[in-house]
């Protein structure tokens, strides 16, 4: 028997590991539900109602070609072992995953078993992270080469062999409690290609300019990020979407084109950084709790940050911008890039909070949470990366530039409802309201140069320069500057090469 064992691809289309394995008359479509995965403080409720709008989706997938999805739901491998008594595995068909630690250790140790069982395991691609890469070198080549491959096709039909399977748990059976969120985004392929289209001929026209702000960006971006997480839509076929519909928009009248050229162009630079991204935890797996560049470890390791910590989980730092973020993504389960830049850099800067705990908790409120974007992103806007500029956001400008009247911040802090347009980004200069809503738990300017001097004085150091050259060459995207770092620190490649992999 062969298995197609789906992940995170819950789509039948432009789907390899499922196509190949209906290559043989005896597959088994598999979907585990591992109750330990979703005992991780990564997952959560939000993440796992989505994933059971996508299970009962791809279920109706499967059955328009004859089979349906057998649900089993325990350790992998404990799965594995009962299928494999049962019926005698052949072949397991499924994609690389590069997901959170958890998964990856249960890989490896799957790998172990499938070995030793004589099974063979395929592990096809199905974006363009490439495994066992040496470094970033010719990564774009490869990248846009397998982006250009034809979609997957599945099979017309497929033979039902009446496997037994099981209901999909409820979330209270996996002990999921709903943690505030109230506006749920909807799964399943159906819901995913219908925002692609709203998207490409509608919402997105103005995506450039309205994705910045949270008064804006929930119409204007494009919210597939939650799709592609559980891969109901491929990157691939995204990307070939969005290419086609950028030779429509050429073909268009000056008035008809509109800001849509710039868009679309912005909308594909953030397609291709999924990939990029996700390549740098695949290298690294670690990165999910160990600062990418050493040197940082030196920071941020006061062990009393327990008020702070709790004030911004809440939405209670008395900065209007941050607490209004915070709590819109409680409650949505999303977030548009630049405030959760935002919301990172305030717990890392402001309040000098460990990237390792605050991570983790966003990664929980985020409908979306994709490890590979996430912890990256998480390193970069705290700036333990080494090789990023340092972005401190000042919340107040924030407030000021995306959301000048107050309204974003009205809609999610009642108490600030009646607080005038005049006072709403500093509500604690207006006496009649201060006791309305919590004082700034930190002095804004005080805390942000803080910061900024003590990772400036670090960034000065001579031994911070030389790992960062070592950070460039393993995970940054490569422009013009890689042949400038490598004269920098004078080290041939070769060198650089032997010491670090
Ligand atoms: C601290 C922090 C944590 C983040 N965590 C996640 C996460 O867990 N999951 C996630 O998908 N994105 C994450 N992002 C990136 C980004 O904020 C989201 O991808 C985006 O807001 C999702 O909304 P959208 O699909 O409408 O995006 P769009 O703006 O419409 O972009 C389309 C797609 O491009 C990709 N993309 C967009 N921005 C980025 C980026 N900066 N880096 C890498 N890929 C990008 C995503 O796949 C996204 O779905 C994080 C950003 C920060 C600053």
């Amino acid at each position: 028997m062969h298995i197609a064992w789906f992940k995170r691809d819950l789509r039948i289309w432009d789907n390899e590991a499922f196509t190949n394995a209906c290559k043989s008359q005896y597959v088994m479509p598999l979907y585990i539900i591992e109750p330990d995965l979703w005992k991780q403080d990564d997952l959560s409720y939000r993440q796992y109602v989505f994933l059971r709008d996508c299970l009962k989706d791809l279920n109706r997938e499967l059955e328009k070609i004859g089979q349906k999805l057998i649900i089993k739901t325990g350790d992998a491998l404990e799965i594995f072992n009962d299928i494999n008594s049962q019926y005698g595995i052949k072949e397991i068909w499924s994609h690389q995953e590069t997901w959170n630690y958890w998964t990856y250790k249960r890989d490896l140790r799957l790998k172990d078993w499938f070995k030793l069982n004589n099974i063979k395991w395929n592990e096809v691609t199905q974006n363009g992270v490439i495994r066992g890469l040496k470094n970033r070198d010719g990564w774009s080549k490869e990248w846009q080469k397998r982006m250009n491959i034809l979609p997957y096709k599945p099979p017309k039909k497929t033979k039902d062999h009446k496997f037994n399977s099981e209901t999909i748990p409820s979330p209270k059976q996996l002990s999921l409690n709903n943690d505030g969120i109230e506006i749920f985004q909807k799964g399943g392929r159906s819901e995913g290609l219908e925002l692609l289209k709203s998207f490409l001929y509608k919402r997105g026209k103005n995506y450039s300019k309205e994705m910045s702000s949270p008064l804006t960006a929930y119409r204007s971006s494009s919210r597939l990020s939650t799709h592609i997480a559980f891969g109901t839509l491929s990157i691939k076929e995204i990307i070939q979407e969005t290419t086609s519909r950028k030779k429509e928009i050429q073909k268009l009248s000056n008035a008809e084109k509109n800001n849509w050229p710039r868009s679309i162009s912005t909308f594909s630079s953030r397609l291709r950084w999924h990939c990029h991204f996700i390549q740098k935890l695949e290298d690294e797996p670690d990165i999910e709790f160990k600062n990418m560049h050493s040197s940082y470890n030196k920071l941020r390791n006061e062990s009393d940050y327990e008020f702070f910590f709790e004030s911004w989980k809440k939405g209670l730092t008395g900065y209007p911008m941050v607490d209004a973020c915070m709590r819109s993504l409680i409650r949505t389960g999303w977030l548009n890039f630049r405030m959760r830049a935002m919301l990172m850099s305030f717990a890392s800067y402001h309040l000098w909070l460990p990237w390792q705990i605050t991570s983790k908790y966003l990664a929980s409120l985020f409908t979306d949470y994709e490890p590979g974007i996430h912890y990256a992103q998480s390193q970069m806007q705290s700036g333990t990366t080494g090789i990023n500029a340092i972005r401190i956001y000042n919340p107040i400008k924030q407030g000021i530039d995306h959301d000048p009247d107050g309204i974003f911040i009205k809609k999610w802090l009642p108490e600030l409802r009646n607080v005038p347009k005049k006072y709403i980004h500093k509500p604690w200069e207006d006496i009649d309201y201060i006791k309305e809503y919590n004082p700034p738990i930190v002095e804004e300017l005080e805390a942000r140069k803080a910061a900024a001097s003590k990772v400036y004085k670090l960034r000065k150091e001579k031994s911070h320069k030389i790992e960062s050259s070592k950070v460039y060459i393993k995970h940054g995207s490569r422009k013009a500057r890689m042949k400038k770092v490598k004269k920098q620190v004078k080290i041939k490649k070769v060198e650089i090469q032997k010491n670090l992999f």
